[in-house]
Parts: structure tokens; C-alpha cells; sequence
């Protein structure tokens, strides 16, 4: 790591990574740290986090990611995460039509914090309707055939608010931020070769959309889904992909009932939360393998337009999973509109591992945060240490969050990831599919 902490440093994307690496070279004493987005506020509507609320909970089936986010714990790392942090306890099931694949991922989860000495005394398992109904005395479903179990150490996080509450803190902490289509748009990446005509070339610094050149000792690409845009070798590993978002208006009567609900996630259907208290909004994903926008080259990268398309739609397969979801749980629910329905775009890797590492043959000059694979949120109280810790010891002593090496094998592997249920398909196909909607009700 460069022993000159006023060197500067770029960080190009303000999400969730890309703030939490900010605020730790910041509280490393790194006083030269500028932030380029795209967007022009915090949180960035491009951003997996620009959202209500984010799950968060440490079971997994790898015991590495749960020690992870049990660090994470937001009211214990930084007095800064605690205010959105909303520990409703965490339901997780399968309905009684579930596959094999989600009752064997169900009960790997269980399994793991059966054991676990920080959960076990505290886990309920659930297996008829009147225990899931004593942890959430609202379902009022007939939770046909649902098997479960409660864990009241989970919930979730306000991820749009913290976004823009660390923004704020870092702004008063003097990190710099280029915000903005032309002044925050990074659109490519400055190298020159490195000494004595060796391999390795040194990226020095930016440019954004305005043609602007920003030089940095250390440019932090943070763009998620977006990484390949800069970086096209990181597609041949890491994939953008999306999930559906939904949402259904409430009164304010039916968010007070709903108060203290605790997160349910029903593996072969979808996930809900206590609905926000500000905006009446009751937030809703289907669970599935998700969808990518493939081009010529086997590169996925989120469609080019202003908000990605398609936008206000959701694909039907997924509307059906929610509506099942509500029926099973919250039928007055279950026919109601839904509204703020968008397609929500992350970085996916094979095997669910996070890439925290140097570009290869770029020395230490160029850092890439990539494959969150859906799960990254709830590690951003301390996602930023790892930064840290990479740029002090020159290189990633995890191989298992390592740049991966194209394998020449392609990205058909979205189906066979562990914990998730169904077939991936191609964004293509749902936009033509909303285009026939479209055109039947004209
Ligand atoms: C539907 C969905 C549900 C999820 N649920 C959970 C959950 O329950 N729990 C959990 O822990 N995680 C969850 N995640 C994952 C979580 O949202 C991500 O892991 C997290 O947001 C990753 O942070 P990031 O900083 O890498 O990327 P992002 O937060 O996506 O930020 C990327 C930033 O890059 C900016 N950008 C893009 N292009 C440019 C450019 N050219 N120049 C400058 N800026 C640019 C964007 O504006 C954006 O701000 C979910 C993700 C999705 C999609």
C-alpha cells in the first residue's frame, strides 16, 4: 500500500462496496479519496442497494461467510450502521410444492445454525401452522406444507438510507464526490506501461463522461454489475445478472398490522419484509436463478439505457411465484396491484465467492470489487477493511477471493447455484415477452 496517505485515490462507484471501502481507507487515514458515480445523489438508482431494505443474516451453508457476517453485526461494528438496522427475527421456509433443491438448501441453512453456537439455543424450528403463526402471528394463510425454521438473531437493513447516511458522513470526512452522468461517469480507465518495458502496466487515474482526466496512485473499481464496462475480462467470471423487485401500496392501518413482521423467505417462492413505515411501501423478490443480457461476445452486462430496461414490469413467471407467496401467507394480499416493479441488477460468480483483488498486470495500482452474487449488502460495515487489508499486504491471501481464470467453459452455469431455484433466462426474452403484453392490451 502506498506509504503516502495523500496520494489519491479513486474509488469509481458509491455503493455499497465502493462506500464501505471509502470510509475504511478513510478511518486508515488515506486523506485524498474521491468517489465517482454515475448517479447524481447517494443512493445511485443504479446501485443492487437502491432499495428499502436488504436482508440481513449470517446463516449460510459455508461457515465462511457466516463468520463474516457475524463480524458485519451492524450495531456492533460502527454506531453509523445501527439506526438502520432492524432486527425483526428471520423466517426460512419451503412450501409444500418445493423442489427437492430448496428443502436440501432449507435444511443445509438450519443445519448450519443448529449448530452454531452463537445461534443454536435461539433457533426454533417450525413445522406446523400454528409455530410459524407464534413467531408471526399475521399469516393468516394456510401455509400449506410449510417447513421452516425462526432465527431472531437476523433482519434487515435500510439499504438506500444507509447509502446516503455514510455518504454524508464520509462528505463531512473530506472523501470527495463526482457525482453525475458527465462528472461522476467513469468511461475508461487510464494505464501507461510499467517500468523497463516490463508486462505489467499501471492504470493512473480516470476519465469521466465529461472527458475529464482524474490521475490516482490506486483506482477501486466498484461498479458491480456494471464491472466489465471498464474491465471486459472481469465478464468472462463475473456475470451481471438481475432479480424482480415488486412492491404493494399499503394504508397505514395495514402497515401497523404488519409492524414487527418478521423477514420470510420462502426458498422456492420469494422473500418479504415488514413494510417501510415512511412510504407504506410492503417490498417483495421472487427467488429464482435470475436473468442476464448475454451479447455476441458471452459478456452479461446490464442493458445501456439511462435505467436499464425493461422498467415498471416484472416478469410473469415471477408475478406468479409472488402471488402464490401472499396467498399462502397474507391472502388479502395476494391480488392486490403491485407498484415500483423493477429488475434489479448484481454481479454474479459461479460458485458465490466475492472477487477482492488486484487486476492481474496491473501491479497494485488497480483493485476490482466484483461477484456480491446477491449477498454482498450486509457485509458493508466492514467491507471496506478487506480493501484495506489487500492494498497493505500487496496481494489476496484468500484464494477463494481471488480474480478467477477464464476457464474458456462460459456463463451457462446460472441454474446449478446451490441456493437458488429454477432456470435462468435471457433479459432479451422478458423484454419481448413485455413488448406482447404491451401489444395485447392496446
Ligand atoms: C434484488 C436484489 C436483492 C438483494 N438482496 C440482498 C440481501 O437481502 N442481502 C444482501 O446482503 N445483499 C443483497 N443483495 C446484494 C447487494 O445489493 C449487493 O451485494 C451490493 O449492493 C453490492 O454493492 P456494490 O457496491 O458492489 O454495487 P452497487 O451497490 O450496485 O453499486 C454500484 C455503483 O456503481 C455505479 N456505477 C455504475 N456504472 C458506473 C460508471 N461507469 N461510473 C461511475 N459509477 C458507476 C452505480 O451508480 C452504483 O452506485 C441483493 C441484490 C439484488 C439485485
Amino acid at each position: 500500500m502506498s506509504k503516502d496517505k495523500n496520494a489519491p485515490i479513486a474509488i469509481i462507484g458509491g455503493g455499497a462496496w465502493g462506500l464501505s471501502t471509502a470510509l475504511h481507507l478513510s478511518l486508515t487515514g488515506y486523506s485524498d479519496i474521491t468517489v465517482f458515480d454515475r448517479a447524481e445523489t447517494i443512493p445511485s438508482h443504479f446501485s443492487a442497494a437502491y432499495d428499502l431494505n436488504k436482508i440481513v443474516r449470517a446463516e449460510y451453508e459455508d461457515e465462511f461467510y457466516t463468520q463474516l457476517a457475524l463480524v458485519s453485526d451492524p450495531r456492533l461494528e460502527n454506531p453509523l450502521f445501527g439506526p438502520y438496522y432492524h432486527q425483526t427475527g428471520y423466517i426460512v421456509a419451503t412450501s409444500g410444492e418445493a423442489p427437492p433443491k430448496a428443502v436440501n438448501s432449507m435444511e443445509k441453512a438450519l443445519a448450519s445454525v443448529s449448530k452454531h453456537p452463537k445461534f443454536a439455543l435461539d433457533i426454533h424450528s417450525l413445522t406446523t401452522r400454528e409455530e410459524f403463526r407464534g413467531h408471526a402471528w399475521q399469516f393468516s394463510g394456510p401455509l400449506n406444507g410449510f417447513r421452516g425454521y425462526f432465527n431472531p438473531l437476523a433482519g434487515y437493513a435500510h439499504s438506500g438510507n444507509a447509502l446516503k447516511g455514510v455518504c454524508l458522513h464520509l462528505a463531512s470526512r473530506g472523501v470527495k464526490f463526482l457525482l453525475g452522468e458527465t462528472r461522476g461517469k467513469v468511461i475508461e480507465l487510464l494505464y501507461d506501461n510499467g517500468p523497463g518495458g516490463s508486462s505489467t502496466r499501471r492504470c493512473t487515474g480516470v476519465v469521466t463522461a465529461d472527458n475529464e482526466i482524474h490521475r490516482a496512485a490506486i483506482s477501486i473499481c466498484a461498479l458491480d454489475a456494471y464491472g466489465a464496462s471498464l474491465i471486459p475480462e472481469l465478464g468472462y467470471f463475473a456475470v451481471a445478472r438481475c432479480w424482480s423487485v415488486a412492491h404493494v401500496q399499503l394504508t397505514e392501518q395495514e402497515c401497523d398490522l404488519l409492524r414487527n413482521l418478521p423477514v420470510t423467505n420462502v426458498r422456492d417462492l420469494g422473500f418479504f419484509f415488514e413494510p417501510d413505515p415512511a412510504t407504506r411501501l410492503f417490498k417483495l423478490c421472487p427467488l429464482g436463478a435470475g436473468y442476464s443480457n448475454t451479447d455476441a461476445s458471452g459478456t452479461s452486462l446490464p442493458p445501456p439505457d439511462e435505467l436499464p430496461e425493461p422498467q415498471g414490469y416484472i416478469p410473469l413467471e415471477d408475478e406468479r411465484k409472488l402471488r402464490q407467496l401472499l396467498r399462502e401467507t397474507l391472502p388479502w394480499m395476494a391480488d392486490r396491484p403491485f407498484v415500483d416493479k423493477k429488475m434489479c441488477w448484481f454481479s454474479d460468480t459461479q460458485d458465490s465467492e466475492y472477487c477482492v483483488d488486484f487486476v492481474p498486470g496491473t501491479g497494485d495500482s488497480l483493485v476490482v470489487l466484483a461477484g456480491d452474487s446477491g449477498h454482498g449488502f450486509k457485509m458493508m460495515p466492514v467491507f471496506g477493511k478487506w480493501v484495506v487489508d489487500l492494498l497493505q499486504d500487496r496481494k489476496q491471501k484468500l484464494a477463494r477471493w481471488r480474480w478467477q481464470q477464464h476457464d474458456g467453459q462460459g456463463n451457462n452455469w446460472a441454474d446449478s447455484v446451490s441456493w437458488r431455484v429454477g432456470n435462468a433466462r435471457e433479459i432479451g426474452e422478458l423484454i419481448e415477452e413485455k413488448n406482447r403484453i404491451t401489444r395485447a392490451y392496446l
